[in-house]
């Protein structure tokens, strides 16, 4: 066998393999160890090469490298490619921490390659980042997608027939308002102490430099079919990058989101909408306020019923604690001597799975009809600030379940997790009905702070879980 025939003892860390095609649909590979990859022609010719100087020295183009294989034992090559096998799971698991791939110092560079490569919404388009890591597809021989706005385009792959799994990431960050006070340039992509540093690096082009290695991992073993891979544009401002790849079929039953989650296993996200509550009175003079209705003294029963109604909420999800009320902007008056005609507030309002905002907006409608302050009272959603669904899944499903045996087979602890922010996960699961978790490197006190960092060692991590999570979804038929 293979194995046998070339030993591996003078291939130092870059060890072997080689895959052949030999009449097998899709491909299909005899292993050593790691690996000479490529068409079938081109193995013909190292295979006769093999031939001649059976018992010598060949030397051959490895991922980029002029390698001398040591022959040490005779094998029957072309019976070996006839009878060409995948390795069974638990080698490809146990080959995932020496995979070139998946190595810390590749995943580094990545993710410092796409911090460097500005996407801040709202001042660069997304559009060289996509291309970036559609070059990285196109030279592991997955085929890409720009899906949507051609000035702001997603970029989408799907490889073979049948999908099984979607990673998930976005393009965008938020912007840098501080960046003079950070302690390495926000977009140099810096790599320091063991991690990488600056604008997105957490949030999250770590996640997205995983999804890229992932890919390529699973197309150096011809076992990408049934991937799915989403980078989408406009994540930060609720933009419909996501929503795009998925309109336009890039979807799967199963899916992974790789937001931080500081490798906990994300099965819950709190959604987000903003209420928009108008108190109407009359205006006048503040001299006679009796001829005019001043909106403002209602205020106090209107916090008093959100008071209420957000310690009636407290422990409401056993991840994600309690749904909030919590009044952020009031807003009355033109001058000191007028009596105002209105007065407005706006609530931001976490929400828990479960809760629908029909339901949301009726709740508080129906507390405030119940006070007595004889105002004009409206609540409406503020549709500007964005909608935000909440979205879980079942802790008990097949993606979860599978979750916990990659995480486990990496030697991590499964720790489940609610993600206090939102993402695009709720048009995954609310949308597409694809049952997915967040499961991501960096903490998410990172998020959008200063000095954003990514940690190697937690992009390894995550990394290999992920490999190992999409290797049983995408085997199993
Ligand atoms: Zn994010």
């Amino acid at each position: 066998m293979v194995e046998e025939a070339f030993g591996g003892e003078v291939l130092g860390e870059l060890k072997i393999g080689v895959t052949c095609r030999h009449g097998l649909e899709g491909g299909a590979a005899e292993w050593a160890d790691v690996l000479w990859i490529g068409p079938a022609e081109e193995w013909e010719e190292i295979k006769s090469t093999y031939s001649e100087t059976r018992g010598g020295i060949i030397e051959v183009d490895v991922l980029g490298r002029r390698v001398s294989i040591l022959l040490t034992t005779v094998s029957e090559m072309p019976d070996a490619c006839q009878s060409a096998r995948m390795p069974a799971m638990p080698e490809l698991e146990a080959s995932i921490s020496t995979a070139p791939e998946l190595s810390p110092g590749r995943l580094a560079a990545l993710t410092s390659r796409f911090v460097s490569i500005r996407s801040v919404n709202g001042e660069h388009s997304e559009r060289d980042l996509a291309v970036e890591i559609a070059g990285e597809f196109d030279a592991a021989g997955i085929e890409t997608a720009l899906i949507g706005d051609p000035d702001r385009p997603s970029l989408g792959a799907r490889v073979g027939e049948e999908p099984r799994v979607v990673l998930n990431g976005h393009l965008d960050t938020v912007p840098v308002d501080d960046g003079a006070e950070w302690e390495f340039d926000p977009f140099s992509g810096v790599i320091d102490g063991g991690a990488v540093h600056g604008r997105g690096s957490c949030d999250m082009k770590g996640g997205l430099a995983i999804q890229v290695a992932v890919a390529q991992w699973l197309a150096s073993l011809g076992a990408a079919d049934g991937l799915v891979l989403h980078f989408a544009m406009g994540e930060e401002r609720g933009e419909p990058g996501t929503e795009d790849l998925l309109a336009a079929g890039f979807v799967a039953p199963m899916g992974v989101v790789l937001e931080p989650t500081d490798l906990q296993l994300g099965i819950a996200q709190r959604g987000l909408v903003t209420l928009h509550i108008t108190i109407t009175g009359r205006g006048g003079h503040a001299s006679r306020p009796a001829l005019a209705r001043n909106p403002i003294p209602a205020l106090r029963s209107v916090l008093a019923v959100i008071g209420q109604l957000d310690t009636d909420s407290v422990g409401s999800h056993p991840l994600l604690g309690s749904a909030q009320w919590t009044p952020t902007m009031i807003h009355s008056g033109v001058i000191p001597s007028m009596v105002p005609g209105s007065c407005e507030m706006h609530v931001d309002r976490r929400m828990i799975p479960g809760e629908t905002i029909d339901g949301v907006v009726a709740t508080l409608s129906s507390a405030l009809a119940h006070t007595e302050t004889g105002a004009d009272i409206q609540v409406e959603v503020a549709e500007e600030e964005g909608i935000y669904e909440p979205a879980e899944v079942d802790a008990d499903c097949a993606t979860v379940a599978r979750m916990r045996q990659a995480i486990e087979s990496q030697g991590q602890e499964v720790r489940l997790f609610g993600t206090p922010y939102s993402s695009d996960i709720r048009h995954l699961i609310n949308s597409a009905g694809i049952e997915a978790v967040t499961y991501g490197p960096g903490h998410a006190s990172e998020l959008h702070a200063r000095d954003e960092h990514v940690m190697i060692d937690d992009l390894t991590d995550a990394a290999r879980v992920v490999a190992a999570f999409v290797l049983r979804a995408t085997s199993e038929r």
